[in-house]
């Protein structure tokens, strides 16, 4: 069984605790942003490798600063050498 991700506790309860608490617009949005990152709300788009033509479908990522996801693949050594980072990874 995977671990739970942020993005799973907000889409379980985010709804009702957006019920009972009233939170500001930036918050609302960053909860959005990180429970539809990754899932097929963001679409998605096609990574081909350039040797040998393997293609692959991933959803797009929110690029939200405050999503766990993102800020875990901006921090890959990857993408700090200046390659073209997240959409070459998924987590596990
Ligand atoms: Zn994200």
């Amino acid at each position: 069984m995977a671990p739970a991700e942020v993005a799973d506790i907000f889409r379980i309860h985010g709804p009702s605790y957006r019920e009972t608490h009233k939170l500001p617009l930036n918050q609302l949005c960053t909860m959005h942003a990180i429970e539809t990152c990754r899932t097929a709300e963001l679409g998605g788009h096609r990574d081909e490798c350039e040797e040998c033509g393997h293609t692959k479908i991933s959803y797009n990522s929110c690029r939200n600063r405050h999503c766990p996801k993102c800020q875990f693949l901006k921090k890959h050594p990857c993408r700090r050498a200046g390659t073209k980072g997240d959409e070459n990874y998924t987590l596990s």
